[in-house]
């Protein structure tokens, strides 16, 4: 598999991204070896990418993945670790925390990362992110963090999340080097990224967008309501075009367009994650895109 610069400075990755934020809702998610096979399986198909974040399974998933990869040495050297802060989650391991909010402190921003580091049992954690706006962010405050992160080594690269163009656009003018992402929702049920602007700004600022939740968090294949069933349809009559499964066909559709957009899975299951491996090779045209995307929007272009 390919391995794709965010930005001319960024960090390479592989072209599909592992995400560990289910990890800890596999009932063997405290068996060691088998999060050390899971991460294998992306290994075996090329994906050496893997997306955290500090609350992702009450604060656990780090750890679980730390674990393992400090059991088997052989795999830190392999990968690459993107991690996220600035959620507060209401947790028994966060006393001090009375509701969900955001923190974008300067303070927030190093403790947690530090804790990640100490989690994950890397050295570096190569693309940190904002995981969320903070509607009272100070943006002078999160470029000293960035800052200051940077030159101790502990993290490589920067960048954010679920951020709005505008948004985006305001905290790069504090930051003295270039945010080398935006990892926001794009999948089949939720098209709005290709029309508010926010892949747009990628190719402005020459950057890869992370797509989260690729698979709708699974209700692309569960969901029965009339325009999930309506995109289904169409992502099985090309499957079967293809002699391919559905969850390839999306891969396909979302690193079709030119914002060259990597996509997080996030299944438990090692069969499914190898399911993936041929995704690339699948035939998709320009009006097989649009088929998708406008069953999505209910309606055909105007
Ligand atoms: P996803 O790949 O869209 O969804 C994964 C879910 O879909 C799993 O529960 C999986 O179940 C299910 N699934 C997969 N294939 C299926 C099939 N054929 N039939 C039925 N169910 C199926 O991605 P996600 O887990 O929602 O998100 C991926 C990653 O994105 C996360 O791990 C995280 O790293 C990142 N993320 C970021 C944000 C953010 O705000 N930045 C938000 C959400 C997620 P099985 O495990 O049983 O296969």
């Amino acid at each position: 598999m390919q391995k794709i610069k965010l930005h001319k400075k960024g960090p390479k990755l592989s072209k599909l991204i592992y995400g560990a934020w289910r990890l800890s809702e596999d009932k063997n998610s405290t068996d060691t070896d088998v999060i050390i096979k899971k991460i294998k399986t992306c290994l075996d198909i090329g994906i050496t990418s893997f997306d955290h974040s500090d609350i992702y399974g009450d604060y656990s998933c780090e750890e679980i993945f730390g674990n393992a990869i400090q059991k088997d040495k052989s795999i830190s050297k392999k990968i690459e670790i993107i991690s996220k802060c600035g959620i507060m989650l209401l947790s028994n391991k966060k006393i001090q925390t009375r509701l969900k909010h955001y923190d974008s402190s300067i303070h927030h921003i190093i403790t947690s990362t530090e804790e990640s580091l100490k989690k994950l049992h890397v050295e570096k954690i190569d693309l940190l992110l904002l995981h969320r706006p903070d509607p009272i962010s100070n943006p002078e405050e999160i470029a000293k963090a960035f800052e200051k992160l940077g030159a101790s080594g502990k993290v490589l690269h920067f960048g954010v999340s679920n951020y709005l163009p505008h948004q985006f656009e305001t905290l790069q003018k504090y930051v003295g080097f270039p945010l080398c992402t935006n990892q926001i929702e794009i999948n089949p049920l939720r098209v709005t990224p290709f029309l508010d602007g926010s892949l747009d700004q990628c190719l402005q600022y020459k950057i890869k967008p992370l797509a989260w939740s690729p698979f709708a968090g699974g209700r692309i294949f569960t969901d029965n309501d009339e325009r999930t069933v309506a995109v289904r349809n169409v992502l099985q009559k090309i499957a079967e075009r293809e002699k391919t499964n559905l969850e390839s066909v999306i891969l396909k559709w979302l690193t079709f367009s030119p914002h060259g957009i990597l996509p997080i899975i996030g299944t438990n299951r090692t069969e499914r994650i190898l399911a993936l491996k041929d995704f690339e090779s699948i035939q998709l045209d320009r009006q097989d895109w649009f088929e998708i995307y406008s069953a999505s929007r209910g309606r055909e272009v105007e």
